[in-house]
């Protein structure tokens, strides 16, 4: 006899039946839909819970069907983490109606939202308090905290706030056994055992479902600089994100590297976006510099600054904002990138990471590796050279059809990573393993830390319940 009207039934008793969703209801869509098109999502429901409460029921519910968890916060990633994979064992589950802002400590600095409230929704909460929460995502409208936790999010100013990681002060979890963990108490020291957040955060719903969390806030800009500039090569922007850092004192809030293939990209796809200069150089660096503190001096270091890197050589060609308006226009050539890209054709994507000294040397050889796989090819890099970690991704070959291109996909990846692996850095830098790099990170990680993360999984979920197939295969 077929479970679907006690789990189904069991699931609305929990959450009310307007909030579960069966798989072949149109209102489950959007939620099975995986946005790159690389996965083809399928579960055995839609659940939306609208409390921590009926989160813990829900996995309650799951436990008693043997059915297993996807957690689902904007759907936004780009590793299939939250595209479920099993149409007869896992229930996804939507955290997106539990979005309210508990609490904003003002003296404490933090703020305390659940998981399901947006980057955005989060940071107006924020600054209408006269703070500002430091997690720059071009997703910020659509991904939602709990996912963001769950991803340990970079973005454009890990230079200066660090990741996510480095925001949470507590936690509120709904465990594989459905008991449910408060620790939201937004310490800035607790040395009493492991660090069980910093567990949580990154682990792609594979130890637990993300309730709500503490997040440390920081005071919001009072300066703003913005300059675009064209760069000798690339250990010239590594030398003058260096620079700049150390003659700011540490003001650096975005360094990004774009090679000018993908630059090309955005000023050809994207509307009101053009080069500053007649672009003449093979890489430009965009930086930002803020402060909290009051006065008008920043633009003044900053100047100091990049005259002592023109000076030296390391700056070419150099535009500095002079308005609000010319600062976004600037940011606009950095952020068209990735939608450049996708409207230009088939790309392969690497969400890569090294020391920031190794980014010229890595540059240099994964270009002539991947041409020699794929003549032709068109890479297109841009990341954040201030955190090394670049996004080398790959445009198909003018002349190749995104079919032939996609058949080299593994080779290129393997090339790619090969490198990576052999310079230590990371093939996961800021997106995540997800369903995407179960196998690579087997492949390349050493063996130790491999049983390490699965002894962990099976501490925490022997039963293998959250999310499974993500991250980490028992
Ligand atoms: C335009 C665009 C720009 C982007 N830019 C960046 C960028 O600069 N840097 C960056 O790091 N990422 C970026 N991303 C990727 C993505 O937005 C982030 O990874 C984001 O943090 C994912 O949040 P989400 O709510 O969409 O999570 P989802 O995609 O829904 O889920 C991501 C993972 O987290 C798990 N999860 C979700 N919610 C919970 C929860 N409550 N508890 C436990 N596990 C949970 C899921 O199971 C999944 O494994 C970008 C994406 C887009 C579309």
């Amino acid at each position: 006899m077929s479970d679907k009207p006690n789990l189904i039934d069991d699931l609305a008793a929990v959450v009310g039946l307007a909030h579960v969703i069966e798989p072949d209801d149109d209102a489950a869509a959007p939620y099975l839909k995986e946005w790159r098109g690389a996965f083809s999502p399928v579960a055995r429901a839609v659940v939306r819970p609208g409390s921590t409460r009926e989160v813990a029921d829900v996995v309650g519910v799951a436990i008693r069907h043997d059915a297993a968890i996807v957690a689902q916060g904007g759907n936004t990633g780009t590793v299939g983490g939250s595209a479920a994979d099993d149409a007869k064992r896992q229930i996804l589950v939507n955290l997106s109606r539990l979005d309210g802002v508990r609490e904003i400590d003002v003296d404490n600095a933090t703020m305390t939202v659940e998981a399901g409230a947006t980057l955005a929704a989060a940071q107006d909460a924020a600054e209408a308090a006269g703070f500002y929460l430091p997690i720059a995502l071009a997703s910020r409208a659509q991904c939602r905290i709990g996912g963001n936790l769950a991803s340990n999010a970079g973005g454009l100013n890990v230079i200066r706030y660090g990741n996510t990681r480095d925001r949470v002060l507590g936690l509120e979890v709904v465990t594989a056994e459905a008991r449910v963990w408060d620790n939201l108490t937004g310490l800035r020291k607790d040395n009493s055992g492991y660090d069980l957040n910093d567990l949580f955060v990154g682990s792609e719903g594979t130890l637990g479902i993300i309730t709500a969390c503490v997040l440390a806030l920081e005071a919001p800009a009072r300066q703003r600089e913005v300059a675009f500039c064209s760069v000798a090569d690339v250990a010239a922007a590594v030398r003058v994100q260096r620079a700049l850092r150390a003659d700011t004192g540490d003001q650096i809030t975005g360094c990004e590297l774009m090679s000018a293939q993908a630059l090309s990209l955005a000023v050809a796809h994207t509307p009101d976006c053009d080069w500053p200069f007649e672009p003449r150089q093979d890489w430009y660096l965009l930086i930002e510099a803020a402060t909290a503190a009051r006065g008008d001096w920043l633009a003044g270091i900053v100047n100091v600054a990049l005259d002592g890197a023109q000076k030296r050589g390391d700056i070419k060609d150099l535009a500095v904002a002079e308005t609000e308006a010319d600062q976004a226009a600037l940011w606009r050539l950095r952020e068209s990138i990735p939608g450049a890209q996708s409207a230009e054709g088939a790309s392969i994507k690497h969400d890569i990471s090294l020391p920031v000294s190794k980014l010229p040397e890595f540059l240099e050889a994964a270009t002539r590796d991947v041409a020699e796989v794929v003549p032709g090819i068109r890479p297109c890099a841009f990341g954040h050279v201030g955190d090394g970690n670049l996004h080398f991704n790959l445009s198909c070959p003018l002349d190749a059809s995104a079919e032939a291109f996609r058949a080299r996909e593994a080779e290129l990846h393997r090339v790619v990573h090969d490198r990576v692996a052999a310079m230590r850095g990371s093939i996961a830098a800021e997106h995540g393993v997800g369903r995407l790099k179960t196998d690579e990170i087997v492949r390349l990680k050493p063996a130790v830390e491999i049983d390490m993360l699965r002894a962990i999984k099976q501490a925490f979920d022997p039963n293998n319940r959250m999310n499974p197939g993500v991250l980490v295969r028992p």
